[in-house]
């Protein structure tokens, strides 16, 4: 089912064969270098790329844009309220920025972060304060032919394993990200919420949820952990984030807008800590680095995310790109997650070693087959890591439908039967490994 129909159109072209061979080697075999009219069906990110509503085009025209006590700020707090369940928020320009706050507040140099799955911006940031993140995914969370209704959850005896070994002082923050970017977007269940809550009571830790895509588990929630049948996403949603301390919210992604975040608290003190650091890195409390507009239109997003139609809507979407894929012989990662299908690119080159970036080699194949543009998780974006070779193929929420889907699957078929394809080698590369599939540049071997 769909939930809605289109009221506004973006024009798209897709570009001769021709073309998108000089793009692909103009861009030096980095998709993050094409220029997005060069790019059919693109399916680099769910980030920011999704389709606003016509309540929150005209709630962005009411936008409040006073620096100080704006209106919008307060429909958001007010939002945040209904839907999440928390009652103060400090607002950022986008997620990475409401982790900067919140993170930057809570840890310390020498700490310990756990998490079922480090994101990369969470990361960097927890790294970035000198501490070190700890990943406690569970068991078989990275295979690709794994089994399990909720491949994201939390490894608790992984945590207590950890704090074992470190002490349970060094560990100031328990971290649940639903669902589990990392992990190819797979669900985290409630009961898995609940025992995370008790181990953080255990070990004295602050729990927080990275809750970037809290409404999409929210349906996975429902159709999988026998308690939830048949209850309302929202309630579900309301339910699982009860647990938590704090959030961590992207607008970018379950807020269905194209900027903003903000970190969600229930605690005076950490929100007055947060406060500050807010002001010095994003802006004053009542914006955060977000205009008055982007306020206004994800306060309402958030509300659409938990409605009955879209969630199960957006579920099924991801599905059928799913479906189409492997009806077609293209290895993918099952069950499905919530925000992307994943292609496992090292079944399809077997004959390309990892050295030679058989993801990335997918990746580039793909858009000159077919003008899509998704993106490598592999070898390439994650040097160094033992990782199956992933190609990750976003859905954009609200903007594609079935025919974009067919045109996807129609393409990446052929590049699955296609003989005799070489690899990449690098031809340049940033200082930070890290940061290297975003600008580095290869050719073929
Ligand atoms: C996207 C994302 C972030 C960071 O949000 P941005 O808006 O991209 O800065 C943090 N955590 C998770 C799980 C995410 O998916």
């Amino acid at each position: 089912m769909v939930a809605y129909r289109s009221s506004m159109v973006e024009r798209t072209e897709l570009p001769s064969r021709g073309r998108r061979e000089r793009a692909i080697e103009d861009a030096g075999y980095n998709v993050f270098n094409l220029a997005s009219r060069d790019v059919y069906v693109d399916l680099l990110t769910d980030s920011g790329t999704g389709t606003m509503s016509t309540d929150q085009w005209a709630a962005l025209l009411g936008g409040d844009e006073s620096y100080a006590g704006s209106e919008s700020f307060e429909q958001l707090e007010e939002s945040v309220r209904d839907v999440m369940g928390f009652p103060r928020i400090v607002p950022a320009h986008q997620g990475r920025g409401a982790e900067n706050v919140l993170y930057g507040s809570l840890v310390s140099e020498g700490d310990v972060v756990l998490n079922n799955t480090h994101f990369d911006t969470t990361r960097a940031h927890v790294a970035n304060q000198g501490a070190e993140p700890v990943d406690c995914p569970a068991p078989g969370a990275f295979d690709p032919d794994g089994e399990g209704d909720f491949r994201g959850n939390f490894s608790v005896d992984r945590g207590y394993e950890v704090v074992d070994r470190v002490g349970a002082d060094r560990v100031p923050v328990v971290i649940l990200t639903i669902t589990n970017n990392s992990a190819a977007g797979q669900p985290v269940s409630v009961e898995n919420t609940r025992r995370v809550r008790e181990f953080a009571d255990r070990i004295g830790a602050t729990f927080v949820i990275d809750a970037c895509r809290f409404a999409e588990n929210a349906g996975f929630v429902r159709a999988r952990e026998g308690e939830f049948e048949g209850d309302p996403i929202a309630d579900i949603a309301r339910e699982q984030l009860s647990y938590a301390d704090a959030l961590v919210m992207s607008g970018k992604k379950d807020g269905l807008s194209n900027a903003g975040g903000f970190v969600a608290l229930r605690e005076e003190d950490l929100h007055e800590q947060c406060r500050q650091r807010g002001i010095l890195y994003e802006g004053f409390p009542t914006y955060g680095g977000m205009a008055g507009r982007d306020m206004a239109a994800l306060a309402v997003g958030l509300r659409e995310a938990v409605e009955e139609g879209y969630v199960e809507g957006r579920l099924e979407r991801v599905r059928t790109l799913g479906n189409l894929l492997a009806e077609r012989g293209v290895p993918i990662y099952t069950p499905t997650g919530g925000h992307a299908v994943y292609v496992d690119a090292g079944e399809v080159f077997p004959d390309i070693p990892p050295e030679a970036f058989p993801g990335q080699t997918f990746v580039c194949e793909l858009y000159r087959e077919g003008g899509v543009r998704g993106v490598e998780l592999g070898s390439f974006a994650f040097p160094g890591a033992d990782r199956p070779d992933l190609v990750r193929l976003a859905v954009p929420r609200r903007s594609y439908h079935r025919e974009h889907f067919e045109h996807v699957a129609d393409a990446a078929a052929a590049v699955t039967n296609r003989e005799n394809v070489r690899g990449l080698e690098i031809v340049s590369e940033p200082s930070t490994p890290e940061l290297r599939h975003f600008t580095a540049e290869l050719r073929p071997r």
